[in-house]
């Protein structure tokens, strides 16, 4: 898993900041269109045009095909539990 940069930048939902992110199917550079997780409060987020990050709404959840909604889910809840064991 590569650990890809991204342009440095607060979080939308805890303000945390963020300036990099890894791909959980392809190696890959990240790019407009991506979703993610933020690893400090498991906001569900997508990439920009100029990989700015901006929080999903819940229609854009319910938007997403299957596979990738529960992809997404799955990492957030796992965020979740291992913020709540550290
Ligand atoms: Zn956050």
């Amino acid at each position: 898993m590569t650990i890809h940069e991204l342009p440095s930048q607060k979080c939308p939902k805890c303000g945390r900041v963020q300036d990099a992110c890894t791909n959980t199917q392809e190696d890959r550079a990240p790019r407009a269109g991506d979703v993610t997780v933020c690893f400090y409060c498991a906001a569900r987020l997508e990439l920009d045009a100029g990989l700015r990050l901006r929080e999903l709404s819940a229609a854009d959840l319910v938007a997403l095909d299957p596979v990738t909604r529960n992809q997404l889910e799955l990492v957030a809840r796992s965020i979740v539990a291992w913020r709540r064991l550290n």
